[in-house]
């Protein structure tokens, strides 16, 4: 029989079909069938794309098949009507040109049972079937039902399989199925398989068709809006624009994905939106601070250390060992190699050059700087900022520093920090933490950025008025570097050699048109000023400038000169007059020293007796703490009273007045209390107090002198008073280098470590002790009940 061998079909018993036959080969295959019986044997290709396939390239296994019909189509092609008649296989091929006869070999069909079990099982594959047919919505009503019709199960699989749009090996596969039972199983099995796939291409389809539903909607709808935005002449064509503009910017920052992908975001989001609305604003302000920030951009350091000397001389005068401890802590940076070590922290008054240093320090390294004042902070979102949920969110202040530095390498001074204050808002002190440990602040994450930013080049300095105020944890974490105030003679030179020249500047002038003579500035400092530093001391320079510079234009005057006598035509009367020493010796009064964060102060303290009962009043704004030292001074001096003279009930008899002016000025501290001690048996013995000593120390109950803080603050006022004998615990005399030279030379200053002493040096005469005998007379335990009577009343 005439072999015809197909592309990409298989033709099952009972098919009928047809299909057009366009190679030589094949068309002389069927005219060699229609000259016979019109039968021809239709076997399928294994592989479709042979135009000329050998033997082995055709299954054995096919159809004999009768055409029915034949249509010459033009160009010498045929289509040909088939009918499948009966599963044949080839035995062997009998000629190969010029196409192929074969001998068949008939493949008996093995008779089925056709059982109740065959049935369920072919109903199974129909109803698959036209599930299959649903599903893939290729297969006609007309098919479906014609199948459902057939009632010959050996059939059915065939007909079945011929609809199915699967391989050639799987229907080859049916095909060569010789039993119904098998076939029918085979067929279910491919049914299923089938219908599985084609579920799940269903169900991606319809995804997809959301999708795309959805986007075309909202591409509609944003056209939509666009068109009305135009009609409404609202510029939203702009906001394109500028998103655009955003999105280019963006893209051009040299940051991580991370950022780049936040970014864009907002950028699409804003694009989503009216141009005018509230939230477009936040968004751009959003987008602005990220463009802003320069996550990048970096100054080159530069850790010269002589450099950085030459700088902090040219701008500071003295503050030799402040100077010479930045550069120690320069040159251990230096060596740490970027390794993050303490942080700075400059302690003291105000006035006294700290900030002025600190920038110095930053143009000495060539780093940007910036100041932030962290006075008053009390709220966590201030260091950290706002989410921007919130309305008017912003950026927190660590953040605004890095966007007004403009280098991610910045200096950035946090001043006063011993100021920040923490309550129900958040403790912006451990934030802080955050922000100064080198470990943590590699990302630090601000609220409002949301995104994290790296702090670790930064260098901080931080500045404090009292260190002891600092939290303790930010304490620890820092390398405190104490500057106390300066002496009137250090202020002088400051005044001549900085803050003139600068203020001169300020105003335009030249040095010889205002002229300040020493004695002027001495003037200005003394007595227009009370300060440890030198703030005041510039204002009212500035003040005596701006006043010049009036008569200078009026025309009043050519030059204008600056002496102690023409100070007030400028400032006025005399601001502050500090207590002199006395003019004499006088009975219960004596002078102590005080220190105050402008500086230190003389302290006369007053002590009157009259007739009473044992009363001790206290007045002059006096702490708990000094109230203390005045009993125990008092319960020392009945401890010694026979040694000096008086009687030992002296208490039960008179009353006792202690007064410290200035009255409305609070007063506090331990370090009064040998002065309090020597007013106190000064008044009580008579015995005149020298008008040339000043005094500081705490006292205990058995008359030892305890050591006190300012000593060098304390000494100065003392000089500037006038005194020239201050008594100092002796164990003080380690801070006695803190004192200028001139003044350690102009002033007496003797160590003293008992009240013994004390008294030999601050009384004109010593006192002098009654007998042994009156002093046994003392019964102690009445006496302490008598003192716990007088502290009631009081
Ligand atoms: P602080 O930060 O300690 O309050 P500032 O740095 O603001 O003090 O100093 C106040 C002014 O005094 C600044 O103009 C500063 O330049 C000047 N100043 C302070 N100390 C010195 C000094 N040792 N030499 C020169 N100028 C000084």
């Amino acid at each position: 029989m005439p072999l015809l061998p197909l592309r990409g079909i298989v033709v099952y018993p009972h098919m009928i079909l047809h299909f057009d036959v366009g190679r030589v080969k094949s068309i002389k295959a069927i005219e060699e069938a229609m000259l016979k019986e019109q039968l021809i044997f239709l076997a399928a290709q294994k592989d479709p794309n042979l135009e000329d396939p050998s033997p082995e390239d055709i299954y054995p296994f096919g159809t004999v098949a009768r055409i029915k019909q034949l249509l010459r189509l033009p160009g010498d092609t045929i289509r040909v009507l088939v009918e499948g008649i009966e599963r044949s296989r080839i035995s062997s091929f009998i000629e190969k040109e010029p196409f192929y006869i074969v001998k068949l070999s008939t493949v008996r069909v093995p008779k089925e049972s056709g059982g109740a079990d065959l049935q369920a099982l072919a109903r199974q594959v129909v109803e698959h079937f036209e599930r299959y047919a649903k599903l893939s919505g290729k297969i006609s009503a007309d098919a479906t039902l014609s199948i459902t019709a057939i009632d010959d199960l050996s059939r059915l699989p065939d007909v079945i399989a011929s609809n199915l749009a699967v391989t050639i090996e799987q229907k080859q596969g049916i095909l060569e199925e010789v039993s119904t039972r098998k076939r029918l199983e085979a067929l279910l099995d491919l049914l299923v398989n089938e219908n599985e796939i084609l579920e799940i291409e269903k169900n991606i389809n319809t995804k997809v068709r959301q999708q795309i539903d959805k986007n075309q909607k909202e591409y509609y709808l944003r056209e939509q809006i666009k068109a009305i935005q135009k009609e409404l002449g609202d510029g939203s064509d702009n906001l394109a624009a500028e998103v655009e503009e955003y999105r280019e910017k963006i893209n051009a920052l040299n940051v991580s994905e991370e950022i780049k992908k936040k970014a864009l975001k907002e950028a699409d989001r804003l694009s989503r939106m009216h141009s005018s609305s509230a939230e477009s604003a936040v968004i751009r302000t959003y987008l602005e601070t990220i463009l802003e920030l320069p996550w990048d951009k970096k100054t080159e350091e530069r850790l010269d250390i002589g450099h950085a000397a030459e700088i902090l001389d040219r701008d500071h005068y003295g503050l030799t060992k402040v100077k010479e401890r930045i550069l120690e802590y320069l040159a251990v940076r230096k060596m740490r190699n970027g390794l993050h070590g303490p942080i700075l922290c400059l302690a003291g008054p105000p006035g006294v050059g700290k900030t002025s240093i600190v920038r110095s320090i930053a143009e000495s390294l060539n780093r940007n700087y910036v100041r932030m004042s962290l006075g008053g902070v009390r709220d966590e979102a201030e260091i950290r900022g706002h989410r921007r949920t919130y309305v008017g969110a912003m950026p927190g202040r660590i953040i605004n520093a890095m966007k007004q530095a403009g280098s991610s390498n910045p200096l950035i001074l946090l001043d006063e920090i011993d100021k920040m204050a923490s309550d129900y808002r958040g403790d912006p002190a451990s934030a802080m933490l955050e922000v100064l440990d080198g470990e943590q602040n590699k990302d630090f994450r601000d609220h409002y950025l949301e995104l994290p930013y790296d702090l670790s080049d930064v260098m901080f300095i931080t500045t404090a008025n009292y260190k002891d105020a600092i939290p303790r944890p930010l304490l620890d974490r820092m390398e405190v570097i104490d500057i106390s105030g300066y002496t009137e003679d250090e202020k002088v030179n400051i005044a001549t050699r900085h803050l003139i020249p600068k203020q001169l500047v300020n105003h335009g002038m030249t040095p010889s048109q205002v002229r300040f003579d020493e004695s002027g500035v001495r003037e200005i400092i003394v007595h227009y000023t009370r300060e440890a530093g030198v703030r005041n001391l510039e204002r009212c320079i500035a003040t005596v400038m701006r006043k010049a510079a009036k008569q200078l234009v009026g025309g009043e005057k050519k030059t204008v000169r600056i002496t102690a006598n023409t100070v007030k035509q400028y400032l006025g009367g005399r601001k502050y007059l500090y207590d002199k020493a006395n003019e004499a010796d006088e009975v219960g009064i004596v002078r102590g020293l005080a220190w105050t964060p402008v500086g230190g102060d003389t302290m006369p303290i007053e002590v009157n007796i009259m007739p009473g009962e044992g009363f001790l009043e206290l007045t002059g704004q006096l702490g708990d703490v000094m109230k203390e030292s005045a009993r125990i001074a008092r319960s020392y001096i009945r401890s010694i009273a026979s040694d000096i003279g008086i009687p030992v009930d002296f208490h039960k008899k008179i009353d006792m007045h202690i007064h410290v002016p200035e009255g409305a000025i609070p007063k506090d501290g331990p370090s009064a209390g040998i002065t309090l001690a020597t007013a106190m048996i000064s008044a009580i013995t008579g015995i005149p107090a020298r008008k040339n000593v000043a005094m500081t120390g705490e006292i205990t109950l058995r008359g030892k002198v305890l050591p006190i803080g300012g000593l060098k603050e304390k000494v100065l006022a003392a000089h500037r008073a006038g005194v020239d004998t201050v008594l100092i615990p002796k164990e003080n005399r380690k801070d006695l280098e803190e004192i200028p030279e001139n003044v350690r030379e102009a002033v007496r200053i003797i160590p003293v470590s008992t009240m013994d002493e004390v008294l030999k040096y601050a009384l004109v005469k010593r006192p002098v002790a009654i007998k042994d005998s009156v002093k046994s007379e003392v019964n102690p335990i009445a006496e302490a009940k008598d003192e716990a009577a007088v502290c009631v009343e009081h």
